[in-house]
């Protein structure tokens, strides 16, 4: 009973509340499920009972005005319920398979008044399904590129792999705009992830006054932040020092400390990650390995980063086996193999003594020849 033994009256409403009639009657008692076509999934309760479900993608930040028009179509067609994925697709679950195919059809025929569809379903099954992604310029203050922009650009070259499903296996990817990784490169097929490449700038009269300088020290998890002072114009300062060789770029003391910017227009830019999934039945999950060590911001359509992703998907789909994930691919080909297929430079960038050997590095293996 989903609403057993809730007795706070603060946060956000019991989800029970909210599940379709079909959801609440046969919950936890589902036997299978299966994907009928692209975008459309039906679930088979013990019962017999079956829910259907209508997946489209979303530009997951949206206006008002489109949250209304979502909730507008959930009213008429899914008797007011609807869901959002962890990758930001909607679903619309509706209890019978001639009303999904209708609702699929509907969907496909919204449009923006440019004429790009405005609900596209699918991101279902052995494709690439909506991207999970971070917040980008305008709504994060660590930044080192775009996340809408580069996810518009991204989802248009790939569009089509979002609308069928005839790549060996599903293939997730995912944007964050800097290392703190608000996204999910570290565990997908694809990762698009900002990085910055300079130390923070330090504004000394400022970090005097607004910051806790014991808080910006222990903020750096490589211990290159100390406290200092500083002479300027007569005056002295209270604030910080930073050892730049031991910088790895990340921001986080820019979090609790705002007098040290690192945004920077040269060195900010794009590494692409690949070969990472969770978990399934059958093998344990795998980390993303770093395969372009930078690519420079392009606003507003990145098209060398697009272009790389176009040609590693490509490359996938046409030499992977079935069922075979980009990761399990790139291990069975060889990762040696991989980068010549994919046409990209593997660089002493790419070699990564950090700390923990079993993250991002190549050197985990004598097998491997560079
Ligand atoms: Fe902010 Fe970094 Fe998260 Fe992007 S990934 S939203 S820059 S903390
Ligand atoms: Fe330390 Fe990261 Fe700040 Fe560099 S950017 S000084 S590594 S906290």
């Amino acid at each position: 009973k989903p609403m057993e033994g809730r007795i706070s009256d603060i946060g956000p409403r019991h989800f029970g509340e909210f599940l379709p009639p079909v959801i609440a009657k046969n919950f936890g008692k589902w036997d299978y499920h299966e994907i009928l076509e692209p975008g459309v999934l039906c679930h088979t309760a013990l019962s017999g009972d079956k829910a259907y479900t209508v997946r489209c993608g979303s530009a997951r930040l949206m206006t008002v005005t489109h949250v209304r028009e979502i909730c507008d179509i959930a009213d008429k067609y899914a008797g007011g319920h609807l869901r959002f994925t962890t990758r930001n697709n909607i679903e619309f679950i509706v209890e019978d398979k001639q009303a999904a195919l209708d609702l699929k059809a509907f969907l496909n025929n919204q449009k923006f008044p440019g004429g790009s569809m405005k609900f596209p379903v699918g991101g279902t099954g052995a494709g690439v399904t909506n991207i999970v992604h971070t917040q980008g310029w305008i709504h994060c203050h660590t930044p080192a590129t775009d996340a809408s922009g580069t996810v518009k650009a991204t989802m248009d070259v790939v569009f089509d792999d979002f609308q069928n499903m005839k790549l060996p296996a599903p293939v997730r990817i995912s944007m964050a705009c800097c290392l703190n990784m608000c996204g999910a490169v570290h565990c997908s097929d694809i990762a698009i992830l900002g990085i910055h490449r300079k130390p923070p700038l330090i504004d000394h009269e400022y970090l005097d006054n607004l910051c806790e300088i014991p808080l910006a020290v222990a903020s750096c998890p490589t211990g290159a932040v100390r406290p200092s002072k500083v002479e300027l114009n007569g005056k002295t300062y209270k604030t910080v020092a930073i050892k730049e060789e031991r910088c790895m770029f990340c921001g986080n003391c820019y979090t609790m400390c705002p007098s040290l910017p690192l945004s920077d227009g040269e060195g900010d830019g794009i590494a692409i990650m690949v070969g990472g999934k969770i978990s399934n039945r059958v093998t344990k999950p795998a980390f993303s390995k770093v395969v372009v060590p930078y690519i420079p911001n392009e606003p507003p359509r990145w098209p060398t980063m697009t272009k790389v992703i176009k040609k590693i998907l490509d490359t996938y789909a046409a030499d992977a086996n079935k069922y075979e994930r980009l990761g399990d691919w790139a291990n069975r080909i060889g990762w040696e193999r991989f980068f010549e297929k994919c046409e990209l430079e593997f660089t002493a960038h790419l070699i990564d003594d950090f700390r923990d050997p079993a993250y991002y590095t190549w050197r985990q293996t004598t097998q491997f020849k560079w």
